[in-house]
Parts: C-alpha cells; sequence; structure tokens
C-alpha cells in the first residue's frame, strides 16, 4: 500500500519547496518537487513538517510518567502525538529509589511497545540548591553502581539522566552513564564554569533545561550556563513557553549554538491539555494558574504545560528562526541526541512517516505516526 501526499510544501533541511512524498510501509519512498505524478492526498498547499521529538516530558492529559501508571502514560502521550510529537522520552522526578525502578520498569513496557523512545531519569541525582521542583529529601550522591541498578530496572530503555557535574562521585557517573550508552545531561546543578567544563570532559553532552535550576550568567563568575553554551559537544534543551525563559534570552543561547545544537523541549507535566487546577508531579503538590506550573509549597516553577506545536510555533513567531530552523530544533536534532537520526527527524526518503501537517497559521492540521495517521488532515 502506498499513499502520495500532494501540494504540500514540504520543510526539509534544505528549506522549504513545493512538492509531494510517497509513503510505503511506514516509510516515505521519495520527496519531489512540484506537482506529484500521479494520484495523491491533496493538502491544498499547507506545511508538512517531520513529527517532533520531545527529549524531556513528564507527562500530559492527567497522566504523569512518574507514577508508573501505564493507563494514564499512555493517555499522556496520546494527547503528546495529537500535537504532533511522534517521539518522546518519559522524564521521572526524583523519587526513592524503589519508586524510580518501579517507575522506570513499567515505563520499559511501552518503551517496548514503540510508544516511548526511552526513560529519563532527571533525578536524584541533583543539587539541593537548585531543586526546583524536585523533592529535596530524596537527593542523592551518584554512584557508577546506584544507577546500574536504575538501568537494569529500565530494561535497556534509559536513555538519557540528569547529574549535577559538582556532586561527589558525579564524574565517575558521567563515565559509566556513557559507558552504557546513556547520555549524561547537566542539570539541576550549582556547579561552577570549571565543574562544567569537567562534566563534558566526562562525557556529558545534553544541558538539562539551560537556564532553568543552575546559576545565572555572570561576567566574572560565567558558571554553567557558559560552559554548556560555549561546547561544541553539548545540545541544550530549552523550554520555548515564555514563562520559564525570557524570548531575549532563548535567543541569546539560540545564537550562539544554532539549530545543530539546540533541541527544544516541553519539560510537560500532567496538567498540559487539561485546565487550571491541582496536580501532582512524582511526589510533589503542583497548582497550575494561568497555564504556569507552580509547586503549592515554595512556588517554585513545576514543569511547563507547553506541547511541542507551541513551542515550535513560538520559535518562529517570536525567536524569529526560519521555518527549517524551527524544524531542526523541534525534530532532527533532539534526534540526533537520541541517536535516531537515521530513522526520523526530516523529511526525507528513507525515514520513517512521521509527519506534522500544519495549516498557515502553523496549527497542527494532522499528525502520522510510521504511516499512519494520528488525527487526519480535513
Ligand atoms: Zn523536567
Amino acid at each position: 500500500m502506498s499513499l502520495t501526499l500532494a501540494d504540500a510544501r514540504l520543510v526539509t533541511p534544505a528549506g522549504v519547496h513545493e512538492g509531494w512524498l510517497t509513503i510505503e510501509d511506514g516509510r516515505i519512498t521519495h520527496v519531489g518537487h512540484g506537482s506529484a505524478p500521479g494520484p495523491g492526498l491533496s493538502l491544498g498547499g499547507r506545511h508538512v513538517v517531520p513529527g517532533f521529538v520531545d527529549i524531556h516530558n513528564h507527562g500530559g492529559a492527567g497522566g504523569s510518567f512518574p507514577t508508573g501508571d501505564l493507563g494514564k502514560a499512555r493517555d499522556a502521550v496520546e494527547l503528546h502525538r495529537r500535537h504532533g510529537t511522534t517521539t518522546m522520552v518519559a522524564s521521572l522526578v526524583t523519587d526513592s529509589i524503589d519508586g524510580l525502578r518501579s517507575a522506570a520498569s513499567s515505563l520499559a513496557e511501552l518503551c517496548e511497545e514503540g510508544l516511548l523512545a526511552g526513560i529519563h531519569f532527571e533525578g536524584p541525582y541533583i543539587a539541593k540548591a537548585r531543586c526546583g521542583a524536585h523533592d529535596p529529601t530524596l537527593l542523592r550522591e551518584p554512584t557508577p553502581g546506584e544507577l546500574a541498578e536504575l538501568l537494569e530496572a529500565g530494561r535497556g530503555h534509559v536513555r538519557m539522566v540528569t547529574i549535577a557535574a559538582e556532586l561527589p562521585g558525579a564524574l565517575d557517573t558521567i563515565r559509566a552513564a556513557v559507558a552504557e550508552g546513556v547520555i549524561a545531561a547537566i542539570g539541576h546543578s550549582d556547579a561552577d564554569y570549571d565543574q562544567t567544563i569537567a562534566g563534558i570532559e566526562a562525557g556529558a553532552s545534553v544541558a538539562t533545561h539551560l537556564y532553568n535550576a543552575m546559576p545565572p550568567l555572570g561576567h566574572r563568575a560565567p558558571g554553567p550556563i557558559a560552559a554548556l553554551l560555549d561546547d561544541e559537544r553539548v545540545t541544550i534543551e530549552l523550554i520555548n513557553d515564555g514563562v520559564h525563559v525570557h524570548p531575549a534570552m532563548l535567543r541569546l543561547a539560540y545564537e550562539v549554538t544554532g539549530p545543530g545544537r539546540t533541541a527544544l523541549i516541553t519539560d510537560a507535566m500532567s496538567a498540559t491539555g487539561l485546565g487550571d487546577g491541582d496536580y501532582v508531579l512524582g511526589p510533589m503538590r503542583v497548582r497550575v494558574e494561568g497555564g504556569v506550573a507552580r509547586l503549592v509549597e515554595g512556588g517554585s516553577i513545576a514543569g511547563s504545560t507547553l506541547t511541542m506545536d507551541v513551542a515550535f510555533r513560538r520559535s518562529v513567531r517570536e525567536v524569529g528562526m526560519s521555518l527549517a530552523d524551527a524544524v531542526q530544533v523541534a525534530s532532527l536534532t533532539p534526534a540526533r541526541v537520541l541517536g535516531l537520526a537515521d530513522r526520523i527527524g526530516s523529511i526525507a526518503a528513507g525515514k520513517a512517516a512521521d509527519l506534522v501537517v500544519l495549516s498557515d497559521s502553523l496549527e497542527v492540521d494532522g499528525v502520522m505516526k510510521g504511516g499512519d495517521w494520528i488525527t487526519e488532515p480535513r
């Protein structure tokens, strides 16, 4: 069975062109310019972009990955898929080691089903002074042995672990993670510039939501932000919701790293897709007001209610990225971080047919995953 999508504006890494594509067995087989050679589904000149890839996401639609409740986790995946995210990693906030092991072991099932592309431990190896919405009483010093236990619970599906580079044992644990093929990310950290460099030298290659939960840039104390921005080996995560990071600071980071080292993330929590009200993030109580999630105790920002389509749209509208660059930061760069760029992340022959159809105002009109419509364009 082959399907042709015609009369489309295709956004590829090379730019935007009018054209068509064919899909067979879940993959893109041809990408062409101009009119399609045969009959096809006309998209009426709408944009088609690759499905979004979210490497940091805690849930949505009332479901929270940290609970390990698979029914709810499925609801969260479904919500984000309808917003164009065709590949996502489930992030776990700090919990007891037993709690993390049990959440990872149940989420591994969703990885095996292909609903999730992996699991991310955002805690417990983070700094008390920068713990944000993580429970400070459950934070721990990292050790390679304990990390190995967590990885084992995830049955090979743990893709990322966030570590504060200044903690005792951090560098050895970063090395151990990388040796196991797990991405080490620096974040929720009170590290100074030199400690951050040491973390990168040990193998850390991602900045967990740059700016948030780390010391600010200072001209004599450049801190982790300057170290992470400055190093070509590091990809920075940015939460582009207009709340977590001021657009001017987001632009500043992006001008340094460019689309090849910038990954948009949602950091979405369970309230995403629902209204204001009371929710939980792991063991912490969260209140959402005006779409902004904060801890009931202390008021720290506690994840977001962002979806990738909104982050993508804001990148074009508020940050001023070209469509091709916005596609790169929402799809190809995070796909590369996960080691999946040969299979997903752009519109090219041979890649999975993970596609988003966008209206003129860049709203999601249709989503396809592996050649099947999640929502069919009207
Ligand atoms: Zn998070």
